[in-house]
């Protein structure tokens, strides 16, 4: 039987809690904005505002500013901003050898970030807690104003049973049991485990200037393996079974070198760093590109080759997707301009109307954008959203 009045009550609690995040993203989307302006905006009562401003000032999420300046006389009115400092969010990026743990205040800007070594991926979860716990400390947050953990990591991903399924990249396993150390050392955060090129499409389009009003993008990542993050209409999307995105496996030429998912001429085996590094064996990375900033002939037509390739791959993609932007990230952006050039050359070639001038971009956000994208991705999630 239903019980009228619970069902009154967790309904009205339902539309408080969905006011109180819609309060909170008007003052995260202003540099400082009013009371009024609020109950304005949202067509809601002074009183109602009030009250679901005065409980985020007292959970210490926002609070005043000062004054605004305004033209009339009479009062004016005290400014509502995010408390950057009242809460905090951890994140970490997993790598191939270990991984970057970064702190984000409120604003989703970074207090502290270091990259950790780890010998042994069966410690992942203890390590995670105890850098976790130390850096905290370091900073002097107590733990009650950690809110979230999101975890960017490259592979297969349960989001909702939070496990990494398979990865190319970092020698994990199924049965790793780092979310469950996670929550058990940290019960009232959030946790999330998200695909790593989906933190870092995130990230570009909340942060960056230049794509910030557009909705629909495709971030490419392409270092030892490639993926991509996918946005649509604002939103990550990675499918029903989180297996979008999964760029790297796109076949680009069905003769090509047999790729260890068991197709032929994955884009992964012949765009990568890794298909680079195969056909210059007698250099570094670093020599790579110093040798393509110099035009050194026997580079350049590897690595153009690479782009060459990622354009046919770009076009596929966009074909299916019609995005707004595409932006391409991670460690082959250090041939710059030049492979982005070689990349548009190919894509206006090939591409279909329209999509001939669609912006194709190298990725923007400074520092690490997994991590970065994880910090906004929690704050949407738990305060906005
Ligand atoms: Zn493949």
């Amino acid at each position: 039987m239903f019980n009228k009045q619970e069902d009154r009550i967790s309904s009205q609690q339902t539309i408080k809690q969905a006011n109180s995040k819609l309060v909170f993203k008007l003052i995260d989307q202003h540099d400082g904005i009013s009371r009024a302006q609020i109950a304005n905006i949202t067509k809601l009562s002074p009183t109602t505002i009030s009250s679901l401003t005065e409980e985020l000032l007292t959970k210490e999420l926002v609070h005043e500013i000062g004054t605004k300046i305004v033209r009339s006389s009479g009062r004016r009115p005290i400014l509502l901003d995010v408390n950057e400092k009242g809460a905090c969010f951890i994140c970490m990026d997993l790598q191939q050898r270990g991984y970057y743990l970064g702190i984000y205040n409120l604003k989703c800007q970074l207090i502290s970030g270091q990259l950790y070594n780890l010998d042994n991926y069966d410690e992942l979860g203890k390590s995670l807690v105890a850098t976790s716990k130390q850096l905290l400390k370091k900073e002097k947050i107590s733990k009650d104003k950690l809110l979230g953990i999101a975890i960017g990591a490259p592979g297969i991903i349960d989001e909702s049973h939070k496990r990494v399924l398979s990865s190319t990249i970092i020698p994990i396993t199924e049965n790793n049991l780092f979310y469950e150390q996670l929550i058990k050392n940290f019960p009232l955060c959030q946790i999330e485990l998200v695909n790593e090129s989906s933190l870092a499409a995130y990230a570009e389009i909340v942060f960056v200037n230049e794509i910030r009003h557009l909705r629909n993008l495709l971030y490419i990542d392409i270092h030892t393996g490639i993926g991509a993050g996918i946005i649509i209409d604002g939103n990550i999307y990675r499918g029903p079974h989180n297996l979008a995105g999964e760029f790297g496996h796109i076949s680009i030429d069905i003769r090509g070198p047999l790729c260890k998912c068991g197709a032929k001429g994955c884009l992964e085996m012949l765009s990568s760093i890794p298909a680079i590094n195969k056909k210059l064996p007698k250099y570094t990375l670093q020599e790579i590109q110093s040798r393509y900033d110099e035009l050194y002939m026997d580079v350049t037509v590897v690595v153009n080759k690479s782009a060459k390739y990622l354009a046919y791959g770009i076009n596929n993609a966009v074909n299916l997707l019609n995005p707004e932007a595409v932006i391409i990230g991670g460690q082959i952006t250090i041939f710059g301009q030049k492979y982005l050039s070689e990349v548009i050359k190919v894509f206006k070639e090939i591409s279909l109307g329209q999509n001939k001038d669609l912006p194709i971009l190298l990725s923007q956000v400074e520092g690490n954008a997994v991590t970065l994208g994880g910090a906004r991705y929690l704050l949407d999630r738990i305060l906005i959203r």
